[in-house]
């Protein structure tokens, strides 16, 4: 296939695709086979909208309580743009990628102060909202507003490398661009939302990642992969750097019944959410003395160091945290860091933290048990 180096790709779809009728093919088996989703009930934008956010990088079933919980709280884009921004990281508590929700907030602001609250239904318009990227906008626009716009994820440029046998590297973006004009190709007028759904739904039903199920897939006649035996093979996809190894210690410092936890910054990394005092540590200095610098100086405390309490890991897609949690007796002083406060221990679930943090909760409720 002949392709540009700039611009829209010149690739073009072999002509017994469009023959054979392989958008009937893959329609038909989508209308008898597709999943009964929460997010399916209507095609109302920002239903859509909410849902692509929360399935990008996450799997169908841990979505699926999350969003019935968000849409109850969160009914309409007026109602996510009033919302307290730690009501909305509560709602996405557990999620990952909380960045995500902060965009959409972010974003549900900016279409009801500009559009009146009507998510907009132009290519143009809709990229500019914040955390909307190429996929989301050509979800919303095809399956919200029927606009034959293509929205490719992973599991379609599987599906489309093994379909005409590509070896392109999905995991650069200049791929993404060469298929998603071969889905452009592709999408029928009047069923553009349906189409691309089909597709996704065939990644992750059909044609998954290993062993593809190509015995019952509707779509084997087209499949060059298939033809040539090499379907396990694809796609090709470069290998992404392993993420880097963080190691953290934790004070869980007591008062009473009360704990202290402090806010992260409002930029970067899980910002907003809340978290037990934490800093990197040092090859050379002592856990606890390193410690009780941190309290003294970022918190203006003292604290008698009590033990460990546990160690938790999380990994991230750039980075792997290891933690270290040890815990602390109040002492004195008064906590001069504005993000920190003490909190009784049984209000903590009113607020967001990140899946390490809650990890820690949970390692504390044990103990006491
Ligand atoms: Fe995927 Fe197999 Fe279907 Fe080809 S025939 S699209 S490899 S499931």
């Amino acid at each position: 296939m002949a392709r540009k180096t700039t611009g829209r790709p010149a690739v073009k779809l072999p002509d017994e695709f469009h023959a054979f009728g392989f958008h009937q093919d893959l329609l038909a088996w989508y209308d008898q086979q597709k999943r009964d989703l929460p997010w399916r009930i209507n095609s109302d934008p920002y239903r859509v909208w909410v849902s692509e956010i929360m399935l990008q990088q996450t799997r169908v079933e841990t979505v699926k309580p999350y969003y019935e919980n968000f849409m109850q709280q969160f009914p309409n884009v007026e109602a996510l743009a009033d919302a307290p921004e730690d009501q909305v990281l509560k709602a996405w508590e557990g999620l990952g990628y909380y960045s995500r929700a902060r965009n959409l907030q972010a974003a549900a602001r900016q279409v009801k102060e500009e559009y009146g609250g009507y998510v907009p239904d132009t290519i143009e318009e809709i990229s500019t909202l914040k955390g909307v990227g190429p996929y989301t906008a050509g979800a919303i626009l095809s399956i919200a507003y029927g606009k034959p716009e293509p929205a490719v994820d992973g599991n379609v440029m599987r599906v489309f490398s093994r379909l005409l046998y590509m070896e392109d590297d999905i995991a650069k973006p200049s791929t993404r661009v060469i298929f998603e004009e071969l889905v452009r190709q592709t999408i029928p007028a009047d069923r553009a939302g349906d189409f691309n759904q089909a597709l996704m739904e065939l990644g992750a039903l059909v044609c998954v990642p290993r062993n593809p199920q190509c015995l019952t897939c509707p779509v084997f006649d087209y499949c060059l992969a298939r033809r040539e035996g090499v379907q396990d093979r694809l796609p090709v996809k470069g290998k992404a750097k392993p993420p880097r190894p963080v190691h953290y210690l934790v004070a869980v410092v007591r008062r009473g019944d009360e704990l202290l936890i402090s806010r992260r910054p409002e930029q970067g990394l899980l910002a907003g959410m809340w978290e037990f005092p934490m800093v990197e540590a040092k090859p050379r200095l002592d856990p606890a003395d390193l410690l009780e610098e941190v309290l003294q100086d970022r918190y203006g405390i003292t604290a008698a160091y009590g033990g460990e309490l546990t160690r938790v890991q999380h990994t991230f897609s750039h980075l792997h945290w290891e933690l270290d949690v040890y815990l602390y007796e109040y002492e004195a002083g008064a906590v001069t860091a504005d993000s920190a406060r003490f909190v009784p221990q049984d209000e903590l679930q009113a607020y967001a933290f990140p899946v390490a943090h809650s990890k820690i909760i949970q390692a504390l409720i044990k103990t006491a048990d």
